[in-house]
């Protein structure tokens, strides 16, 4: 009975090795599948990669946080593809990013929206530093921004001024503005007429500035532009303005400061995040009204009033190129400290705000530079009391919209730019051959509809979708035309209407190839540098060569500080000695400049800043170097130190009697067309006149001709040579202050 009990009770179960069986079986089936999956997945991927990296231009927005809009609108405008979360291996074409370089430091490839070390260079501290000793070297140029004092550093020279104008009575009774060194959107901004006014209690460092009370009014208004400038890269340097800004207008009218309406923020101050709050914000929609205008229709408000706005225009251009000139030393110390030479990293460009008032004689005054200027294309609405909404802002649009487009334009590969510009084009071609041989034994589309196809410029995926519609609506014509029975009158004419389709296909041609060009061509943006003003900024840009000889002696590579050994060791190379510098007084120049200068570190890292070695540069260039004035001094001396570390190609210009060329009303400029030889130059001296020179050459040189060098001088005040074997190559540029 037990034993049948059994049977039965095995009888009832499940095989249990045939279960596990077919488990298994299904198991192994699955994960096959799954493997099968994964590797199409797997090619899929790479292909796509593949195809990705060899045709698409890749954009990184995933930290573009407000920038997004404008970026989304001006990525799919131009047909590049977004990576709105960024992609696995790191390696867009642009990453851009909302927040400073330092904050991304995976990026090792393509093009990245900052400059290392920018917000730093742009804070306010820094960026009149910069411009304070280019105003020391070149007084009568560099007198487009207010006097600065560096608080509470400075807090002394300060009250000093502030004590000696109240003696000397100045009308209207001086007032100045205090501004946290960081701060921004005016927070933290007032005005003071006594230095007792003056709150140190926050810790913070300030910048005290004159108040340029004395400002150009519109409808009574004070107003400031915001300019757009693209710092294209550092090396070469080359920098765009975009031709379009804002105007952002207070919204109290204003009067000059008195005690009373000295706290007036929405008098005195015209930052937009500021005055958006204020109940007498003006939001029209038109250009040319309201407390946000544009550039444009503010400069054309100007020539109305019987002012040029041309020459106030041509000012801005001239701050802008002066003030990048001035902070170019600083940024290329700190692009060597983030990307040492030989280190893969990306290259930068950046697109930065300059903030200009307008005093009332039209002279345009430097207030700060912005290094992430805001590009939200939305404004804040108070839509009732209390509530307040986020709406597009045409305003906004008219202006960031192009700059963000054409930036992208400009710094995007330019060999896939050509490679994506071909595939484009093969891709229309294709599928416009294929609708044709399809309708083949159909008459001809008309040609309007043919070129309607062509101006697609969204995303792929978009792009082939409407390129359906777009056939799809052909076909739906062409059946529309044969029901209607006008195939006769088409087959009468369709010789025509194929020779101007073979038009069409040329013209699209054309088209598709012209259509960066174009843009290029219709760019918002314009070159001011090399473009425009190479040879008016030439003179300035000696500081980039003190820092090319800092960076040169800073011993640890991705340093921003000079060591004493690396003080003594450049003075040592560069032989200072035979200038009489002697190691103990180099010692103690070292010393001394480090102690002046520890108040800019607030780490307290050793070592001494560039700036500090600037100011080292000059006081050897005066003591051992001298000349007329402070900008020959220090030429002298770095001329000095560079012909001695040999840092100039062979004989690239070395030991150049620069001041005789000065003198001739002549200036230096590297990279040219012809070359002196070397015999003349050496053989010049204090009575050399341009005649002597011409001659010289007529007697070297068969090219160019004596009447070739005098026409080039009369026609562009320019002189050229020609390189040759044992000549070295420089070019000679009229003088600015010579003529
Ligand atoms: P923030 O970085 O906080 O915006 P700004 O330097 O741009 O600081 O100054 C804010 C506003 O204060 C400017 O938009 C301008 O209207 C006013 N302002 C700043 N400096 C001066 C000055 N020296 N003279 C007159 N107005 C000034």
């Amino acid at each position: 009975m037990a034993a049948s009990k059994s049977l039965l009770d095995s009888l009832k179960k499940p095989e249990p090795t045939n279960f596990r069986m077919t488990d298994f079986r299904r198991e192994l089936h699955l994960r096959h599948k799954r493997e099968e999956h994964a590797k199409k997945e797997k090619l899929r991927a790479l292909q796509e990669s593949k195809y990705v990296s060899r045709y698409a231009i890749t954009i990184d927005t995933s930290r573009a946080r407000s920038n997004c809009d404008v970026l989304r609108m001006s990525i799919k405008e131009l047909g590049f593809k977004e990576y709105p979360f960024g992609r696995k291996d790191n390696c867009c074409d642009v990453h851009w990013h909302a927040c400073h370089f330092e904050e991304n430091p995976e990026v090792f490839g393509g093009k990245v929206n900052k400059f290392p070390g920018m917000s730093e260079i742009c804070s306010k501290m820094t960026l009149f530093r910069c411009l304070d000793i280019m105003r020391d070297l070149f007084p009568t140029d560099y007198d487009f921004y207010p006097r600065t004092w560096y608080l509470p550093a400075q807090f002394h020279e300060f009250s000093c001024e502030i004590r000696k104008m109240h003696e000397r009575r100045v009308k209207p009774k001086p007032t100045f503005i205090i501004k946290p060194d960081t701060g921004a959107q005016g927070d933290g901004i007032y005005l003071l007429r006594e230095p007792n006014e003056y709150s140190s209690l926050s810790g913070k460092c300030h910048v005290a500035q004159e108040y340029m009370s004395n400002v150009y009014l519109i409808d009574k208004f004070k107003f400031d532009f915001r300019i757009y400038v693209l710092l294209k890269s550092l090396e070469p340097l080359e920098f765009y303005i975009c031709q379009e800004g804002l105007a952002r207008f207070s919204t109290l009218p204003y009067e000059n400061p008195t005690n009373k309406n000295i706290h007036e923020s929405f008098m005195h101050l015209t930052n937009y995040s500021l005055n958006k709050r204020s109940s007498t914000f003006n939001r029209s929609d038109r250009d040319d009204e309201g407390s946000k205008r544009t550039l444009t229709s503010v400069l054309r408000r100007i020539a109305m009033n019987g002012h040029d706005s041309n020459k106030v225009w041509k000012s801005i251009e001239r701050i802008v190129c002066k003030t990048i000139v001035a902070i170019v030393p600083e940024m290329k110390v700190e692009y060597q400290a983030a990307i040492p030479p030989g280190k893969t990293g990306p290259s930068c460009f950046q697109v930065l705000g300059f903030d200009i008032l307008l005093l009332q004689n039209l002279k345009p005054i430097l207030l700060e530079i912005n290094a992430s200027p805001s590009l939200s294309l939305d404004s804040e609405q108070e839509v009732s009391p209390g509530v307040f909404e986020y709406v597009l802002s045409p305003k906004d649009e008219e202006v960031k919209y192009p700059l963000i487009r054409d930036t992208l334009l400009h710094v995007v590969p330019i060999d896939k730019l050509k490679y994506f510009r071909k595939k484009k084009k093969q891709r229309l071609l294709k599928k416009l051959k294929a609708s044709t041989s399809q309708k083949s034994k159909r008459p001809d589309p008309p040609v309007k509809q043919r070129t309607s196809i062509v101006i697609i410029k969204a995303d792929e995926s978009d792009e082939e979708k409407r390129e359906v519609n777009v056939t799809q609506q052909m076909s739906e014509m062409h059946m529309d035309v044969d029901s209607h029975g006008d195939s006769t009158a088409r087959d009468v004419n369709s010789d025509d209407e194929r020779e101007s389709n073979i038009k069409s296909d040329t013209e699209l041609d054309e088209e598709v190839d012209n259509y960066f060009e174009t843009k290029l061509r219709e760019s918002c943006l314009k070159q001011l540098y090399p473009a425009i003003y190479d040879e008016e900024c030439e003179r300035y840009r000696i500081l980039e060569r003190v820092a090319g000889l800092f960076i040169f002696f800073l011993g640890i590579r991705g340093s921003l500080r000079i060591g004493p050994t690396g003080f003594r060791t450049f003075a040592r190379k560069c032989r200072l000695n035979r200038k009489g510098m002697t190691n103990a007084s180099v010692d103690i120049m070292y010393i001394d400049l480090q102690r002046r200068w520890d108040h800019m570190n607030p780490e307290r890292t050793s070592g001494l800043c560039y700036q500090g070695f600037l100011d080292a540069c000059i006081e050897i260039a005066r003591r051992k170097f001298y000349a007329p004035t402070k900008i020959e001094m220090l030429e002298n001396l770095v001329d000095h130190c560079e012909l001695n570390l040999n840092l100039r190609d062979n004989d690239l210009a070395n030991n150049l009697p620069r001041l005789h060329f000065r003198r001739l009303g002549l200036q230096y400029r590297q990279g040219s067309m012809y070359a002196m030889p070397r015999r003349v130059i050496d053989q010049m001296t204090e009575e050399t006149t341009i005649e002597d020179l011409l001659k010289a050459h007529e007697k070297k040189l068969r090219q160019p001709s004596r009447e070739d060098i005098e026409a080039f001088l009369r026609k562009s005040r320019r002189m050229i040579y020609q390189p040759s074997s044992g000549s070295r190559v420089i070019s000679v540029t009229k003088s600015p202050d010579s003529e």
